[in-house]
């Protein structure tokens, strides 16, 4: 009797869960043929017409409060004679998120650029074949790759933005490069492990101290006696536990994403870090924390139309007189008063050509525009992944116990009454048998248990990264 009470429960659940998706999908191909979407529009459509609402969301990303922050190294008070801007994930690999409120000026310069220029280094190949826009000279970082002829003899090949610079074949013997007559092997990508990981200890530190957290709870990754990172912290690969999590993962994206989630589950304090939709991990920052948290943040990394029609956008700031002025200023939140005051500190104005003024207010108003072009939501992200998932294809599987599995972590990972990917638990928390662990804790226990599966699950993400790439031909 009670088994087949229970058979009778788990197929109700299949079908309230179908019935839901179903509802899902009609929405989305209504929607489908309202906007009449074509995968290659996607990026400009959102550009166009999110705009607006895109700017009042994010610019306060942008507009952090640094009064009465100390340099988390020197103790230092921040103000504006000694602050300096942070990337929060480096500028080299496209971040745009900054803070003044992390270092001064002095600890800035001194601290972890070794840590950065060897993590970057880890990415040249990669952000070689991305067409990305960068805030300082980066990407000039050389790596090494290899060619192949169409004999199929392969040459060790060094490259510096995206030009071979010296080519050896397998005897060691010097190789001329010609136009046409190689190759490029992409995925041959060199690992320095060690600065993989500091790199990305920096960047949940980074994240932990912009969103707020007090430094005295980063035991796990921060030295508060010697003010230095630590250099053997608890960082954990990710890899799918559930079928949920695999569907997801299996799902390509339209652009490449640069992802964050900071959230602690109990005591433990983590930062899920997620670079080029591909290099997974999360930090442990701390076992003793005492608050409740969730933040989140998510970026595309390609150049975008900002970018591609910088002079449109120019004419449409332009400033001719002060109420233009007035409403540039006010629609990006700029300080007019502080914009003259820097101008007469740093470039000698001295107050009488107005137009200078308005050209710097222009070029403030577009460097805000252009970054916050970058940002996303982090459920656009998701639900993009979750929107490709093939339900019709689960639903058809015959394994009974596959699809009951399927549909209970379906039910754990989406919020039905938003049909979205419920943040709460995505990523944070699994749940087997009804007992609920911490997700990045449960996986290193399976980590530990089986290294191949792991290695598996990465290259598989590298091979869906590559087809992001598009070297040009020298
Ligand atoms: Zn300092």
């Amino acid at each position: 009797m009670r088994g087949t009470a229970k058979k009778i429960i788990i197929t109700l659940i299949i079908v309230i869960i179908w019935q839901r998706y179903l509802i899902k999908k009609k929405r989305k191909l209504d929607f489908c043929a309202e906007q009449n979407v074509e995968m290659d529009n996607l990026d400009n459509r959102s550009e166009e017409s999110g705009n607006t609402q895109l700017e009042k969301e994010t610019m306060c990303d942008f507009q952090e409060e640094t009064i009465g922050k100390k340099c988390v190294i020197c103790g230092c008070i921040i103000n504006e004679d000694n602050e300096s801007e942070e990337h929060i994930i480096h500028n080299a690999i496209g971040g745009v998120l900054k803070s003044k409120a992390i270092y001064c000026k002095k600890c800035n310069s001194e601290y972890g650029s070794d840590v950065d220029k060897a993590f970057c280094e880890n990415f040249a190949q990669i952000i070689d074949g991305l067409d990305m826009n960068f805030d300082r000279k980066a990407g000039e970082t050389s790596y090494e790759g290899v060619m192949c002829d169409k004999k199929g003899n392969l040459y060790k090949t060094r490259f510096k933005k995206g030009k071979v610079i010296s080519m050896f074949d397998s005897s060691g013997k010097y190789t001329k490069w010609e136009k046409g007559k190689y190759e490029r092997i992409p995925n041959n990508f060199k690992w320095d492990k060690k600065a993989f990981e500091n790199g990305m200890v920096k960047i949940a530190f980074n994240f932990a101290v912009y969103s707020g957290i007090d430094i005295k709870y980063l035991n796990k990754v921060f030295d508060n006696q010697k003010k230095i990172l630590f250099n053997n912290p608890v960082i954990i690969p990710f890899m799918p536990l559930t079928l949920f999590d695999s569907l997801m993962e299996e799902q390509d994206t339209y652009n490449l994403y640069h992802a964050m989630q900071l959230f602690n589950y109990k005591k433990k304090l983590y930062v899920y870090i997620e670079l080029f939709s591909t290099f997974q991990v999360y930090v442990l920052l701390s076992d003793n924390y005492d608050g409740q948290i969730y933040k989140e943040y998510c970026q595309i990394i390609n150049k975008n139309n900002c970018e591609k029609n910088r002079n449109e956008i120019m004419d449409a700031l332009k400033i001719y007189d002060y109420k233009d002025a007035d409403i540039i200023a006010t629609q990006y939140r700029i300080d007019i008063k502080q914009v003259i005051e820097d101008l007469k500190e740093y470039h000698n104005y001295d107050g009488e050509d107005i137009n200078i003024t308005f050209s710097k207010i222009e070029n403030i108003a577009y460097e805000r525009k252009r970054k916050s072009s970058y940002i996303r939501n982090y459920l656009e992200l998701l639900d993009e992944r979750y929107n490709k998932i093939n339900f019709e294809k689960i639903s058809s599987e015959k394994d009974r116990d596959y699809k009951v599995k399927f549909f209970s972590e379906f039910q754990y990972y989406t919020d039905y009454e938003k049909n979205k990917v419920c943040t709460k638990t995505y990523k944070i928390t699994i749940k087997e048998n009804n007992v609920e662990y911490s997700y990045p804790e449960l996986l290193q226990e399976k980590i530990n248990e089986n290294q191949d599966s792991f290695q598996k699950y990465r290259d598989c993400k590298i091979d869906m990264m590559i087809k992001h790439l598009q070297y040009k031909d020298n």
